[in-house]
């Protein structure tokens, strides 16, 4: 039987507990939008599932209809998963508890929790959840897809921390999935994304963080080779405990920089912002951390000793709602001369002064972790470059994309297969098995047992294998 969406909202309104809303209605205007601004679509149907009967509720009025499902979580997906046009959206957004066991350090949260909300609860207990760099970004998609943040490198992915999902699977079913329970759907989830149902409860790991050390500054046209030189050089040895990493801008997008002493000449050339963090003993950070910012000269240098929760917004107003958004990311094993100059280059034609390419060195705790302990991709590559294009005005879409695209391309060569399916954009369906890799084929058939009709489509896809 195939329902329209008349009959799906009959069906729904029937039974939900949360609220359900239509293009119309009151709240709808500020429930609709999705972070990303190139995404402006008209869901039919928003339901703001408060449980997993209301979630229940729409997967069976869904089901079996041609009307298209969306799940939501913060609403931050970068390829514009979480909203549909005309569609069904399962909004997650009041299934936000969290509750914290200090003791054993562990949390239990809900499938529709953002960054924010979790480390609230989790440093009323001085621990932390290694997890992303923005506050406002929904855990749902991130832990799903895999999760990097500033607390990686020693402690892991925030895939690797999760002990158990408690999920609903299509056909309605309640399902756990941990190391006993449905372990293949344990491996699955943790770096699968959303493809295989909606997660309502994740129960994960914690770490005793509630200060770092966090150096930054800033480094203009010349000395950014040899910045990144050294950088390629020293971080394979690297203690766990220190994330260092830059952001190349065009100098005309660095905040504060017209009013920084001395940098004024830097307009409109070559930035690299670097910042250099320290989770760990405080003295002996501090000499990591000054050597990270002494490898080059280095201008308006700061170190300071900040509380986690400073650190976990620090970037939050870098990616406000509702601005344009277009992302491309590749792994290299190592970080070519070559690379390096074209990445600079680019600068000088970058559209859009909020754009930035960063640059990240992983290995360290999640290069530790085998390739097919998880569906997570491929970790052997640790150097991470992530082109994070945003502009505001549509009028200027087709600009900043081929931009991004073009310098994808040119450095695509020297990239090793290997995508993280969270900095992937919507067009890009095709490099989904790359993501994946020798994993693919194990996915897909998971797939099949507990999504045999590709329900869960809005997603970056893996479609089940088709059973003889
Ligand atoms: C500003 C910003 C900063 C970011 N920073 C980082 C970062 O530091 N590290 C990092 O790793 N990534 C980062 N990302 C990428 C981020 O991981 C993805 O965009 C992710 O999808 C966001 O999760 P969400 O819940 O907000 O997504 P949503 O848009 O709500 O959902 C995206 C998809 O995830 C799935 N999904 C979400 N919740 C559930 C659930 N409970 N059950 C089942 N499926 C679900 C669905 O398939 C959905 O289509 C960032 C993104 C943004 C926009």
């Amino acid at each position: 039987m195939n329902k329209n969406i008349e009959d799906v909202y009959s069906e729904i309104r029937a039974d939900l507990q949360g609220a359900l809303l239509r293009p119309g209605d009151l709240d709808y205007g500020r429930a609709a939008p999705v972070w990303n601004g190139m995404f402006d679509r008209r869901p039919a149907l928003l339901a703001r599932c408060k449980d997993v009967t209301d979630i229940q509720t729409c997967l069976r009025a869904a089901r079996g209809s041609r009307v298209i499902t969306a799940v939501r979580c913060g609403g931050h997906s970068l390829a514009g998963f979480s909203t549909c046009d005309d569609g069904l959206v399962i909004d997650l957004s009041a299934l936000r508890s969290v509750r914290v066991d200090g003791s054993a350090r562990k949390a239990r949260f809900g499938g529709g929790c953002l960054l924010g909300t979790i480390d609230s609860a989790t440093q009323t207990a001085g621990l932390a959840f290694p997890a992303g760099v923005v506050s406002h970004t929904g855990a749902g998609g991130l832990v799903l897809g895999g999760g990097t943040g500033w607390l990686s490198r020693l402690y892991g992915l925030s895939c690797d921390n999760v002990e158990g999902f408690t999920l609903i699977t299509a056909d309605g079913s309640v399902l756990r999935a941990d190391s006993k329970e449905n372990p293949d759907l344990f491996w699955a989830l943790r770096g699968g994304g959303g493809n295989f149902g909606v997660v309502t409860e994740f129960e994960v790991r914690l770490y005793p963080v509630s200060s770092v050390i966090l150096g930054r500054g800033l480094c203009v046209r010349d000395s950014i080779v040899p910045l990144l030189q050294y950088w390629r050089a020293f971080m394979p040895d690297a203690p766990d405990n220190l994330r260092w990493g830059f952001s190349l801008r065009n100098g005309d997008g660095v905040k504060g920089l017209q009013d920084a002493k001395g940098l004024q000449d830097a307009k409109g050339l070559p930035v690299a912002s670097t910042s250099a963090l320290w989770v760990g003993d405080r003295t002996h950070g501090m000499k990591y951390v000054e050597h990270a910012l002494a490898a080059t000269k280095h201008r308006d240098v700061s170190i300071q000793e900040m509380s986690f929760m400073t650190l976990q917004t620090l970037a939050d107003s870098d990616f406000p709602h509702g601005r344009r958004y277009y992302t491309k990311s590749g792994y290299f094993q190592t970080l070519r001369d070559g690379v390096i100059h074209k990445m600079i280059e680019s600068l000088a034609t970058m559209p859009s002064k909020f754009s930035e390419i960063e640059l990240a060195y992983l290995g360290a705790a999640p290069g530790r972790v085998a390739a097919d302990e998880t569906a997570f991709g491929d970790r052997s590559a640790p150097f991470v470059v992530n082109i994070l294009s945003n502009w505001e005005a549509a009028n200027d879409d087709a600009a900043n994309l081929a931009w991004t695209r073009d310098l994808f391309n040119q450095l695509r060569p020297a990239m090793v297969p290997g995508v993280y399916v969270n900095f992937m954009s919507g067009d890009e369906g095709d490099r989904v098995p790359e993501a994946y890799r020798n994993r693919w084929e194990r996915l897909r058939a998971i797939k099949a047992k507990y999504d045999p009709r590709n329900f869960f489509c809005l997603n970056q896809n893996i479609p089940p294998q088709e059973t003889t």
